[in-house]
């Protein structure tokens, strides 16, 4: 049994020098939580018939045992990880790495006051948009432009403003869910709208959106198919011929892109997405499309198009409750600056920059991280370099698509204790303090080197890595 007289106050506690100091660090009321929590552990685990060594409880111990629970909880939750998955817009990981001078955008203004909503002009109050309007209209052609949350929001409002209590039309082809969470038919339904689908899910014609047009219909809707590809006996309808469908009958024609991107991907050999100016030019009187997928920026949806629509989406109440704060604006300004310079644009957004990265930049990485990776994960694993595809992450297709190398670890014990091993290396590289985030394929824990631009900091942190 526990000799209770051992146990000290939690006054007593407080009171020891080492103690003062952890007071000092993290306030006292803290502190005092945490003594109380930890001597309540103590007297539980003693009921329990559990003993606590008697050193246990002596003050350097004890002084021990609070800092590191104190640490613990002080520590972030949300920390920066490296991405080595291969995917370089990952979702789960923050998608869109932004760039430098989006970041000082958003530092400058957030901890002193500016004009998110004030014309310096008139000294009256303004609209948030004006910020990034001009850059939108500049780079799409559109005649205006809002942002909201991201682009599922976007969604939403556009089919709230433009379809309440109505009918929207969509292909059966492109009723997409992304991610789970987004769905075309739910969003729709929680939007108010009535969906009519149309044609069949691989063959959708002019004639079946022209025959499902009432007085009942509110819009014409095409989502482009982001994350699969309907091949073979298909047929879908051109933009133009929907939008020229849409004018006939005086409805307003909508496109969700998805990513969309603003620059021809194909002058680098990605593959073609498509984008909003195109989508404008075949006569689409909205688009959306996401701030943080192939733009490079950070979460936002964009929507642009027809200057009365965008006056109808910008009064509509929801609109208030999607909108985004100075930290987004600040950084897709900047983001949106740097596609006025295309020559350099490919360099200065992370993005494009990794989606472009050289073959050679990336094995000359690998060559230089294999043998320190080797090193730090000998007895455990046998490391070498594989040839490997990443790919563009957010539903852009195709998959593995980009030629990339890795350092496959594959588990030096074979058959039953494999795949032990293999979580044990991914549990262990998660564990370093910048969590280092790779896959397991083919039997081997995989770094894709696509996306390790600085190898310093990952390098300098293997030796904390704990097999
Ligand atoms: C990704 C995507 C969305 C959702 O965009 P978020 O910015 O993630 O909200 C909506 N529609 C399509 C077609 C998409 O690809």
């Amino acid at each position: 049994m526990i000799d209770w007289s051992t146990l000290p106050s939690v006054d007593r506690v407080l009171n020891m020098g080492a103690v003062r100091s952890l007071v000092a660090d993290f306030g006292r009321t803290r502190v005092t939580d945490s003594v109380r929590a930890l001597l309540a552990e103590v007297r539980r685990d003693a009921l329990r018939g559990k003993q606590w060594a008697p050193d246990a409880l002596q003050e350097e111990a004890l002084v021990r045992h609070l800092s590191a629970r104190l640490e613990q909880s002080a520590k972030p939750r949300l920390i920066p990880v490296f991405n080595l998955t291969g995917t370089v817009l990952h979702t789960n990981l923050g998608r869109a790495l932004l760039p430098e001078e989006a970041l000082r955008a958003v530092a400058a203004v957030l901890a002193q006051p500016c004009n998110l909503e004030y014309d310096l002009d008139s000294g009256e109050r303004g609209e948030r948009d004006q910020l990034v309007e001009g850059l939108l209209v500049e780079l799409t052609g559109a005649e205006a432009a809002t942002v909201v949350n991201n682009n599922a929001a976007a969604v939403f409002l556009a089919l709230n403003t433009l379809g309440l209590r109505k009918e929207v039309i969509v292909s059966r082809g492109e009723l997409v869910e992304i991610g789970g969470a987004f769905r075309v038919p739910d969003i729709m339904a929680r939007a108010g709208c009535r969906l009519k689908e149309v044609g069949t899910t691989n063959r959708t014609h002019r004639r079946d959106f022209a025959d499902a047009i009432t007085s009942r219909t509110a819009l014409l809707l095409k989502v482009h198919t982001s994350n699969y590809a309907i091949q073979g006996f298909t047929a879908a309808v051109p933009e133009a011929e929907l939008a020229d469908l849409a004018r006939e009958h005086g409805l307003p024609f909508m496109i969700d892109l998805g990513s969309g991107t603003l620059v021809d991907l194909r002058q680098w050999g990605l593959p073609a997405e498509p984008m909003p100016q195109e989508a404008l030019a075949h006569g689409a009187d909205i688009v959306s499309f996401s701030g943080d997928k192939l733009l490079g920026g950070p979460q936002a949806g964009i929507i642009v198009g027809r200057k009365e629509l965008l006056r109808k989406i910008r009064k509509n109440p929801l609109k208030r409750a999607l909108r985004v704060d100075k930290m987004t604006y600040a950084a897709l300004e900047a983001v949106l600056n740097l596609y006025r310079d295309k020559e350099r644009l490919a360099r200065r957004l992370p993005t494009l920059r990794l989606l472009t990265r050289p073959l050679e930049a990336i094995q000359a990485v690998a060559d230089r991280v294999l043998p320190p990776v080797g090193q730090a994960v000998a007895g455990t694993a046998a490391a070498s370099l594989r040839p490997s595809r990443s790919q563009i992450g957010s539903g852009s297709l195709p998959v593995d698509l980009l030629p990339s190398v890795c350092i496959a670890m594959t588990p030096l014990k074979k058959g039953k204790g494999e795949g032990t091993t293999l979580k044990r290396l991914e549990q262990a590289f998660r564990n370093l303090p910048t969590p280092v985030i790779g896959r397991v394929a083919d039997g081997a824990f995989c770094l894709d080197l696509r996306c390790l631009e600085d190898e310093q900091p990952f390098l300098d942190q293997l030796g904390a890595l704990k097999l």
